[in-house]
């Protein structure tokens, strides 16, 4: 067979000579070697970084240089190789087809590399593949050995010249399955087994060269002689190709490790911004959690304060008004006690959603500070803007809203501080817009205030009353009773008396209860007052028992608050027995709305007062719900008619209507009816002749202390009956009778007047 003058399988012919004296010089064969060994390094080392880029583009430039890399060491390896090869005869290399045979280097190397850019690849594709590569290796040794032009001609011997295929193919398979296997790892370990492995490839490249070379046979026709080696300059030539070559397949390499190291610098950069980008989550839904309510979604109130911190100092830089709005649910908690927390939620929900609904822009703020209680921060220009968003907010809540299968109705108390009028930090702006809400509250809710200076200084005497009342209580110093007269109709004197109790303020002299109830119910302080005056109220009964008044009732106030306590019950029995009053002569006077909050519980310790023998009264009846259907489950003695409805009688007609119905609707349900509040002696008539049971008001007396108590008593009950006499000489108490006093409730006419007096 015969190819480009190249005599493969065919017998040698019969007439020439046989070259036998071809050598090769050692040290270009050592570097040769050696240049094969670069090329299998950078051939793993670039199937590495084919391996591990992540752009197309990259993995494409790394295939391309690891073929470039490879393409060149094989292609010098040969071509030293050549270079190395000495004989008796004058040999020159055409350049062309030398450069051929680089072009078959380069595609066989290609295929290797693009080969190994497959991550996965069967044992039977890469047999396919190291086939081909390795044909394509032999026929770039074959090409590269027609560029050896010469007198002889080159007969090659057959098995050597297979052999030296099969070890192309064979190296070629190496070559790819141990740049798969070292293809990801790292270490000295991986490195060192690079090494080896590069050795093994340039064996096995160098290997096929030489065993190709031994195939060889140069045949000199017989008339050609053979000459000296001429002195060449192949050793300066090899080494220069050499150092080329690993000239480029080292710059190769460093810059697949420069690469490969940006890369590693990159994906930590990539690493790191990830886990910034986590950590900037995970502070953002921490500072959710501790920012925002997770009910309503709405900022709480550390997230308020921050934002109000924020802005007041912009306002303070900028100038600029800033309000502060508080908002209550009025009566919220009924919900909750009523239709019980869940429906509380899911209400506060929608609430919260009015009210977000109800600001104008984003620039406003909106939290929930807790249980009911929102709180709005307003940029604005002047009080009205305040007062219309608060009046939107207040209509808007307004809206009937369907909850557990109901329509509710809510409403909302409102106080509003303004920056920079009523103060100049958070706190004191949030104190200010709070004492304007609790004025809102204090005055029937459904309202809004804005802070004002007085209600300052109001605070702060009331904060100094609070201290005061503690320390009162705990002294016992100061507190004290006074007790009005009910007058019976039927039996014409005076059977009950009701406890008021009073308070001898070291500076503000005597306060009216008006004064410090509401102080003491805001402050946990009712419940150790109301179990004084009762205790007191008991004691005092005792003596008043002592003076003969032995079938005289008391009457005792009980906060509403109180109701909520279920040991009431047994401070009352103890109360008693330590007095040792009968519990028949002692009446509880609750208010209607107090009944109301919640009535299971509330029935069951009123329950429990009447077991004692303890009559209940409902106070100020007409005031609040004025329901039948729970006055008809409450285990209910006595109803006091509300003063408001006797105040205008005679002259408020309607009010008389009103008054009638009550007592019959009374009587109906079995109550005795006491009418509070009678000043004038047409009201005494008037009550009389509709079948009240009982008159209390200034027209008999006003409070006493127990001390002028029983002159008091002792001269309306000699009045067998009062309505014979001029009543209003009763109301003058224990002063002189017969000079009427049209006046009753003005300061000076009665040492009790002055009580209730508000302190200035
Ligand atoms: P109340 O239970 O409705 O008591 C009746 C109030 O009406 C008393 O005011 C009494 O002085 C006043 N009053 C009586 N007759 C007349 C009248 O003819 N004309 C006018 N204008 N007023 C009259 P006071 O003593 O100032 O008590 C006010 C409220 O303070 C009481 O209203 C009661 O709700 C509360 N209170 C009084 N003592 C206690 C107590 O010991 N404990 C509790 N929790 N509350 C009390
Ligand atoms: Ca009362
Ligand atoms: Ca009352």
């Amino acid at each position: 067979m015969d190819w480009l003058g190249l005599h493969f399988i065919t017998e040698l012919p019969d007439s020439g000579q046989v070259i036998l004296h071809c050598t090769h010089d050692p040290i270009l064969v050592l570097v040769a070697y050696l240049v094969a060994c670069a090329a299998g390094f950078a051939m793993l080392d670039m199937a590495e970084r084919v391996g591990h880029v992540e752009k197309s583009a990259a993995r494409r430039l790394w295939c391309w240089t690891g073929a470039a890399c490879l393409a060149g060491g094989i292609w010098a390896m040969h071509f030293i190789g050549m270079l190395a090869f000495e004989a008796p005869i004058q040999i020159h290399y055409q350049l062309p087809v030398t450069l051929l045979s680089l072009l078959f280097a380069l595609l066989a190397s290609y295929l290797a590399m693009h080969t190994l850019s497959h991550p996965q690849l069967s044992l039977r594709q890469y047999l396919q593949a190291a086939t081909c590569i390795g044909l394509g290796i032999a026929t770039m040794h074959y090409v590269g050995m027609v560029s050896m032009q010469s007198d002889a001609v080159a007969y090659y011997h057959p098995a050597l010249f297979i052999a030296s295929i099969v070890i192309a193919i064979g190296a070629a398979l190496a070559a790819l399955l141990l740049s798969s296997h070292l293809r990801d790892g790292s270490g000295i370990f991986h490195q060192l087994l690079k090494y080896a492995a590069s050795l093994v490839l340039g064996a096995g490249i160098v290997s096929m060269h030489f065993t190709g070379m031994a195939a060889l046979n140069l045949i000199l026709p017989a008339d050609v002689p053979l000459t000296l080696p001429a002195d060449n300059n192949h050793l300066q030539l090899g080494l220069m190709v050499a150092m080329i070559v690993l000239l480029i397949i080292g710059s190769s390499i460093s810059a697949a490790l420069a690469d490969k190291k940006l890369q590693n610098k990159e994906r930590d950069l990539r690493r790191v911004n990830a886990l910034l980008s986590q950590l900037d989550q995970a502070r953002m839904s921490l500072q959710q959690v501790a920012h925002y309510d997770a009910l309503t979604n709405l900022i709480n109130r550390r997230g308020f304060n921050q934002i109000f911190a924020e802005k007041l100092i912009e306002k303070t830089n900028e100038g600029g008004k800033l309000a502060v709005m508080f908002l209550d649910i009025d009566h919220f908690k009924r919900i909750n006690d009523s239709l019980g927390h869940d429906a509380g939620d899911e209400l506060l929900k929608v609430l919260a959603s009015h009210i977000k609904s109800s600001v104008r822009s984003h620039d406003d703020v909106v939290a929930r500070f807790g249980g009911d209680e929102f709180c709005l921060l307003i940029s604005l220009d002047n009080h009205d803007e305040a007062r219309h968003m608060a009046q939107r907010i207040m209509h808007k809540l307004k809206e009937p809203i369907e909850l557990a299968g109901r329509r509710m109705v809510m409403t909302t108390s409102i106080g509003i501080s303004v920056f920079p009028e009523d103060g100049s930090t958070c706190e004191e702006l949030l104190k200010n817009a709070d004492l304007a809400l609790y004025q809102s509250k204090g005055s029937g809710r459904n309202g809004l205030h804005f802070f004002s200076s007085n209600l300052k200084t109001r605070a702060t005497l009331e904060f100094q009353l609070e201290e005061e009342l503690r320390h009162a209580l705990r002294e016992d110093a100061g507190l004290m009773l006074y007790y009005q007269p009910i007058y019976d109709l039927k039996r014409g004197q005076v059977t009950k008396v009701e406890a008021l109790v009073r308070w001898e303020h070291p500076v503000h002299g005597l306060l009216a209860p008006e004064r410090f109830i509401a102080i003491a119910e805001a402050n946990g302080l009712i419940a150790e007052l109301d179990l004084w005056v009762l205790r007191k109220a008991c004691e005092d009964l005792g003596t008043l028992t002592t003076a003969g008044y032995d079938e005289l009732h008391i009457a005792v106030n009980c906060s509403p608050l109180n109701l909520a306590r279920p040991e009431l019950a047994d401070e009352i029995e103890l109360a008693l027995r330590k007095s040792g009053v009968a519990a028949h002569r002692l009446e509880l006077e609750v208010t209607e709305n107090a009944l109301m909050g919640n009535i299971a519980n509330t029935l069951v310790l009123l329950r429990q007062i009447r077991a004692l023998g303890v009559s209940l009264s409902i106070d100020d009846f007409g005031t609040g719900y004025s329901s039948l259907a729970y006055l008809k489950r409450l285990p209910l003695n006595t109803l006091k008619i509300d003063r408001s409805f006797i105040q205008d009688i005679p002259k408020a007609t309607q009010d008389m209507e009103i008054v009638q119905a009550i007592i019959v609707m009374a009587h109906t349900l079995h109550l005795q009816v006491v009418t509070e509040g009678v000043e004038t002696r047409e009201q005494f008539e008037f009550l009389e002749r509709f079948s009240c049971d009982y008159v209390q008001g200034y027209l008999l007396s006003r409070p006493l202390p127990l001390t002028e108590l029983t002159p008091a008593l002792e001269e309306i009950n000699q009045r067998k009956q009062p309505h014979t006499v001029n009543p209003l000489s009763l109301a003058r108490g224990t002063g002189s009778p017969g000079s009427p006093d049209p006046f009753p409730g003005s300061p000076d006419s009665h040492a009790g007047a002055s009580i209730v007096r508000p302190i200035r």
